[in-house]
């Protein structure tokens, strides 16, 4: 008997992790552009509901839900009266980088993107640029194959996070959202915490199915589901392994790889805000400098690190002749 429980509540748990943590929060694609808005600007209900096209039943959901988890505070509005307006605590601008690597990533995979390319200017340098991920120890752009994990002082289980969403959301982003994002199609994959989920095994190693379940304890079906997502969307091949004998694995594509900076800010994020009294679950260390990786996102013109009230939108075609930086 004591076994049989122990057991179905060993199931409830998942080796604690920042990165699944962050997702619990605000893994899902509305609260994703809701913040990434937020960084442009947004404050009121109607201009979220107006810039990223939300129903409003959904944007109160979540506005709640930011609120109740400490990245949004609610203030009456500048101009006085009964308005409401929400602003940015330092959790959620701490968020910052990872919309900055979410913007990235779609700049450089995003079809959408490459159509209606934007660019972002940094003011501190006056130029175009790129954000980059760096060590900020070595400011060396970080590289997966250069990182080594190993558990930190907060390891340990979590509990499973209950399966708000338990469907992948089917609406495209909408085409009568009037603001020009941060935060682009990628959401389509990664607005979805499975789906991140499982990218983030792979980072930590992990090929196999088995493995890739015994990371993040996903079911069967959801796991099979996200891995034919990530696989249709060029972020993952299956393959014949080298081993004897051979069985059939997983492994990222270039594609797949480059979400490795959302993956790592992400986590940062979580241990910065999300970790127990302990410490983080996972510490990381950078091979190339041996310190322990504290991963920034910089201007890649001037090495600055970036401040959403220096950095502006511009919409350009010029931006297609610079090639992205590593
Ligand atoms: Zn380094
Ligand atoms: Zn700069």
């Amino acid at each position: 008997m004591a076994t049989t429980s122990s057991r179905a509540s060993a199931s409830r748990t998942i080796p604690a992790n920042s990165v699944s943590r962050a997702l619990a929060l605000i893994g899902d694609r509305w609260s994703l552009l809701m913040l990434a808005a937020a960084f442009q600007g947004v404050r009121r209900f109607d201009d979220w509901r107006l810039g990223i096209g939300i129903a409003t039943n959904v944007l109160t959901d979540r506005l709640n839900r930011l609120v109740d988890c400490g990245c949004l505070v609610r203030v009456p509005a500048a101009e006085g009266g009964r308005r409401q307006e929400y602003r940015l605590t330092p959790m959620g601008s701490a968020f910052y980088p990872t919309a900055l690597m979410f913007w990235r990533f779609d700049r450089r995979w995003s079809r959408r993107r490459r159509l209606q390319p934007g660019a972002l200017v940094h003011a501190g340098c006056s130029a175009t640029m790129m954000p980059t991920l760096v060590c900020a120890h070595c400011r060396k752009p970080v590289d997966p194959h250069e990182v080594a994990y190993r558990e930190g002082p907060g390891a340990g289980q979590d509990r499973m996070p209950p399966p708000k969403v338990s469907r992948r959301s089917t609406v495209q982003l909408d085409d009568g959202a009037q603001l020009e994002m941060l935060v682009g199609d990628s959401v389509d994959y990664f607005g979805d915490r499975w789906t991140q989920q499982v990218l983030a095994a792979f980072f930590l190693g992990a090929h196999r199915y088995e493995e890739i379940r015994a990371q993040t304890r996903i079911s069967t079906n959801l796991l099979a589901e996200r891995l034919k997502l990530l696989t249709e969307h060029g972020m993952l091949v299956r393959r014949q392994s080298r081993a004897q004998p051979p069985h059939m694995e997983y492994a990222l594509t270039p594609k797949g790889k480059d979400a490795y900076p959302i993956i790592l800010t992400l986590m940062k994020w979580g241990d910065q805000w999300l970790a127990t009294p302990a410490g983080p679950p996972l510490v990381l260390r950078h091979l190339p400098c041996r310190r322990r990786l504290d991963p920034v996102v910089v201007c890649d013109c001037c090495g600055d690190e970036l401040d959403p009230r220096h950095v502006s939108f511009r919409r350009t075609p010029a931006a297609l002749t610079r090639a992205p930086s590593r």
